[in-house]
């Protein structure tokens, strides 16, 4: 990882629950010389991380890129809840869209919350 001024201070964490409390402290490290990677993905929040995991389980060789720490953004300053809910209701997208997208996509948002338990599991 490296850390850099330009938008993320000294690239420290906040102070927050999960800094305070976190097992595991790694010293960021900076990226150097040329690394040869199938897919770089760049932001360790949950999306990247994620999104790294599921390439890695695929057998792909995955390298992260972060401008700060891992969890640095959002990632590591929200309230921690699975949401299963969206803004608007599947009523309302399944008059605009119709009965099938009201389907896929409730089923997306009960599908998300079994991604995570799976991950931190
Ligand atoms: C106060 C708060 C409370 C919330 N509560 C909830 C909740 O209870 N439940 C819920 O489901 N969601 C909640 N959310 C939303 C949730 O936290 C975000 O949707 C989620 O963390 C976004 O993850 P992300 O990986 O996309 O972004 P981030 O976690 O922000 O990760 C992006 C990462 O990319 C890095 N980055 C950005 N640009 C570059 C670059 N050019 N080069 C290298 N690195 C870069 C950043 O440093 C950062 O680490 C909350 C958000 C906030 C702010």
């Amino acid at each position: 990882m490296s850390v850099t001024k330009s938008y993320a201070g000294d690239g420290g964490y906040p102070a927050s629950y999960y800094a305070a409390t976190r097992n595991i402290i790694r010293t960021p490290v900076k990226l150097q010389g040329r690394v040869e990677t199938d897919i770089c993905v760049v932001g360790a929040g949950y999306t990247g991380l994620a999104t790294a995991i599921h390439l890695a389980e695929k057998g792909n060789k995955v390298t992260v890129v972060e401008g700060a720490q891992v969890g640095w953004g959002a990632s590591g300053r929200n309230g921690g809840q699975i949401v299963n809910g969206l803004n608007v209701s599947l009523s309302t997208i399944r008059s605009r869209f119709g009965e099938d997208a009201a389907r896929f996509i409730g089923g997306l948002v009960q599908e998300g919350g079994r991604i995570i338990r799976r991950l931190v599991s």
